[in-house]
């Protein structure tokens, strides 16, 4: 056990403001192996922290006392979505349980309680805990909306005032992984330096959004957003809508997940909306949802979980899919029929959310189905939030931010009020008789038009009756803040549809990609290409560039669309010449005077893949899907993406095995180090391996060593930009182009040859499959040449392009590539 007091103590004394550092945590524990204990736990170890994860001993078991919560490792390592970034880190959770390890607790930096929502037990528990807390260690608790001073409510004399301090909710929403949202809840005790330090660990290491919500039933997020849920259903009754409808009208059309309100509540469990139903001290009358939420209940109709919910998936005799949908008037189910809103149709069409929404709600109610079930609903949940500030926390961006990450929306409930237009969705809601909040009448009163002012950095308080600043979190950027000129910042320096050049001050440019869909076409090809040419202006005025993106996929690949038009106008010279074009950007990438910093998120497909392994250094979201998936439609990388394959295979080797300079280089082409490499790149390349995480992109080979991880979102920008000042400031060397590449040639393509034929014997790659691996093997091998053949990057570039366009005119590739813009699925052809 610690003795001396952690240095976040001293400074809460001292200092005038919190402190902003993050707290060390070195190792923690997880009271309760279930849904949430052992996803937190997983999430922990993501970021390199031991976990004990304890539970209960089981009646009867003498012997295997920590079933539970091996029980638990052991089903994380099954998890869909997978809890772990890569199944390794299940190694860093240790099991145990309640019994036998809770002097082990005396070592953990941090003490999450996770067990069943119910005060009387997580109090039993605590009451076990608290004599093992170690003086510096802090103790939260995760609860879906338990009140945290209630459940340390009569703890005794072992919650000392010390410890009191240093106690806390913290609510995670599941899956921990993925859900960015995480709400910390102090007590009137809990010392705000302690909160500042975690929050600032929270935000940082485990990646999460941070924010402060006051100890009140279901705190933000599931207080408005469950609210929200229930106002979807009671509307849907009393309108005569379907689920299918509702779900239609509460998705994308609105900036919501796709999902809508049913799918998302079977995702979530309809038990957990029970539980968080239960905690509405207001507004749970009979006729309200919670009857009918109650009865699911009682049927088990819980959800995804057991197999039905709002909705059921079966089979029928010939294993067809059925999917049905839950009559709310009889209880039974029926099969799915598709919502037919014209409304809805229409306003699909525009790509911006405030315009959607204009359109939506400019329709007359009395006239048109959308309208009249979208007024009231989103008349409800405006006033419901704004009469909820000041009493689930301080302000209205903290609400904002809460619903943005804890359900997934495009914008919260007060920016889309903004966007909508507040002063005359008021009147039309007053029209409509329905109430309107006393603190939207005070915005409009102080002769305010909107809650945030145009620029975003100010927000209205009806608790001040004044604009507040919106505080910025140091660190947490998006490029679009950056596209207009300030002092010390030129803004946009170029542009074009697909990409632009953006001052990031500090001599920092950025390349942002900006396509429809995410897609790589000629547009940023040219932008990039001549961005980073080693004569152009840009090089000489930036010292730096990092490759981003805003939107949720950094880069879906090259724009397929363009290719299949080429091809099926047959025009050879002009595909040629694009697959060039694609071969200068890279080049231009790699051979650029100034570093070049990738930072991807989301997906990074095909040609993103190779932005990525062209520039001097990667800084990636963790949660980046990155792969060469381009046989997956017939094609090798043609980008340069198979040329440095080829590299990285050899300097892999070279790196186990560094040939001897006086050995010829046929002796390190016949080595075994490089047969395995080039082995592991082909696999790489031929079965389309797309990573499902950042830390699982280095199994891949696709990464190198000095490559970093940013797991909060919002830090990725200026992570990345830090990554290009450093590396522009300890001297940056430009590679030069490699002209002496000893190639494994006829050694190793042989060798991979028969892997390939004998993958498809074995029922596991069709001809084509095996077509597009042997192109892949011969680019890495550098062709049918003898073992040790000196080769440049040029000639590997030349084979890769020459493969790509012989794979172009094969039938199947095209099949492949037309079956895949239709469904955004790959073909097995
Ligand atoms: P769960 O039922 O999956 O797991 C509860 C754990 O508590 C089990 O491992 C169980 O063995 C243990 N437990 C049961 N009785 C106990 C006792 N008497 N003493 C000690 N341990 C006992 O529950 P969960 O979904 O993981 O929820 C845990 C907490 O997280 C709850 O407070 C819940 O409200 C909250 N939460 C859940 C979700 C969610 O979606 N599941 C989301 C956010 C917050």
């Amino acid at each position: 056990m610690a003795t001396q007091a952690p240095d976040w103590i001293a400074e809460s004394a001292s200092a005038e403001k919190p402190a902003a550092r993050p707290m060390l945590i070195r190792r923690a524990a997880v009271l309760g192996a279930g849904t949430m204990g052992s996803r937190i736990a997983a999430h922990l170890a993501n970021t390199g922290i031991p976990v004990l994860l304890l539970d209960i001993v089981p009646a009867g078991e003498a012997l295997a006392r920590n079933k539970l919560a091996s029980g638990a490792i052991e089903s994380l390592l099954k998890a869909k979505p997978a809890a772990f970034f890569e199944p390794s880190l299940a190694r860093l959770v240790t099991p145990g349980n309640f019994d036998d390890d809770l002097p082990k607790l005396a070592r953990c930096d941090w003490i999450i309680e996770a067990v069943t929502e119910d005060l009387a037990v997580k109090r039993s528990l605590l009451t076990r805990v608290l004599p093992h807390i170690g003086l510096n260690a802090i103790l939260t608790t995760n609860t879906s909306g338990l009140p945290i001073a209630k459940i340390a409510a009569s703890l005794g004399d072992a919650f000392t005032a010390s410890l009191r301090k240093r106690w806390f909710g913290t609510h995670f929403f599941n899956p921990p992984r993925y859900m960015r949202l995480l709400e910390v809840i102090p007590t009137a005790d809990t010392d705000p330096a302690v909160l500042a330090a975690f929050s600032a660990f929270a935000d940082r290491i485990l990646g999460k959004q941070v924010v402060q919500a006051h100890d009140t039933p279901n705190f933000i997020a599931n207080r408005i957003g469950v609210a929200n849920m229930f106002s979807a259903l009671t509307l849907m009754r009393e309108q005569g809508l379907t689920i299918e409808e509702v779900d239609a009208l509460t998705g994308t059309a609105l900036g919501w997940p796709r999902t809508g309100t049913f799918r998302l509540a079977d995702m979530v469990g309809i038990d957990i909306l029970a539980h968080v139903a239960s905690n509405f001290s207001e507004g749970v009358a009979p006729g309200s949802p919670i009857e009918l939420i109650q009865e699911m209940v009682k049927r088990r109709w819980l959800g995804d979980k057991t197999g039905q919910g709002f909705y059921r998936k079966s089979r029928d005799a010939n294993g067809q899919e059925q999917r049905f949908a839950l009559d709310l008037a009889t209880l039974e189910y029926r099969p799915l029929a598709k919502a037919k809103l014209p409304a809805l149709e229409m306003a699909k069409n525009s790509a911006s959310l405030p315009e959607r929404l204009r359109m939506l709600l400019a329709n007359d109610p009395a006239k048109d189905k959308s309208a009249a079930y979208l007024w009231p609903l989103l008349a409800n949940l405006w006033n419901y939030a704004a009469d909820r500030i000041g009493e689930v926390a301080d302000d209205v961006p903290s609400i904002d931010k809460a619903i943005r990450a804890g359900f997934n929306w495009e914008l919260g409930p007060f920016a889309m009020w903004d966007a909508a237009g507040v002063a005359s969705t008021v009147a039309r809601i007053k029209a409509l008789g329905l109430p309107v909040s006393p603190h939207v009448e005070s915005l409009l009163a102080a002769g305010h038009q909107s809650w945030y002012s145009a620029d975003g950095e100010f927000c209205y308080s009806p608790l001040t009756g004044q604009m507040e600043p919106v505080p910025p979190i140091p660190g947490h950027a998006c490029i679009a803040a950056y596209r207009a000129p300030s002092a010390g910042r030129a803004g946009v320096v170029r542009k074009n549809p697909g990409a632009s050049l953006v001052d990031l001050g500090d001599g920092i440019g950025c390349l942002q990609l900006h396509s429809v869909k995410s897609a790589i076409g000629g547009d940023v090809v040219s932008l990039l290409t001549s961005a980073l040419a080693s004569g152009g202006e840009a090089v000489r005025n930036f010292q730096a560039f990092v490759i981003s993106s805003d939107a949720d996929n950094f880069s879906v690949g090259a724009n397929l669309m363009q290719l299949l038009l080429g091809l099926q106008e047959g025009d050879w010279d002009e595909i040629n010449l694009a697959i060039r074009g694609f071969q200068q950007m890279t080049a231009a990438i790699k051979f650029c005077p100034r570093p070049v910093v990738v930072a991807p998120a989301g997906l990074c497909l095909g040609g993103g893949t190779e932005i990525c392994l062209h520039a001097a250094q990667r800084q990636l979201h963790a949660e980046t899907y990155i792969g060469l998936v381009e046989a997956g439609v017939g094609l090798i990388p043609g980008g340069g993406g198979t040329k440095e394959m080829a590299l990285r295979a050899h300097d892999l080797a070279a790196a186990f095995a560094p040939p001897e300079p006086k050995d010829p280089p046929a002796k390190f082409a016949h080595s075994g180090e490089y047969a395995t490499a080039l082995k592991r790149a082909l696999e790489t390349i031929a079965m389309a391996k797309v990573s499902t995480s950042a830390a699982e992109a280095r199994t891949l080979g696709l990464l190198s060593p000095a490559d970093r991880v940013t797991l909060n979102r919002e830090r990725l920008l200026l992570d990345a930009k830090i990554q290009a000042l450093a590396l522009a400031e300890i001297g940056y060397v430009t590679p030069v182009e490699r002209t002496q590449i000893p190639v494994a040639g006829l050694a190793a393509l042989a060798m991979l040859e028969t892997g390939i034929y004998l993958m498809g014997e074995a029922g596991f790659a069709s001809a084509h499959d095996q077509k597009v691996a042997a192109k892949a093997a011969h680019v890495l091998c550098g062709g049918r040449v003898t073992a040790g053949s000196l080769v440049s990057e040029q000639y590997l570039l030349d084979l890769e392009r020459e493969a790509f366009l012989s794979l172009c005119g094969e039938r199947k590739t095209q099949e492949r590539i037309a079956h895949t813009l239709k469904t955004g699925k790959p073909l097995r052809n």
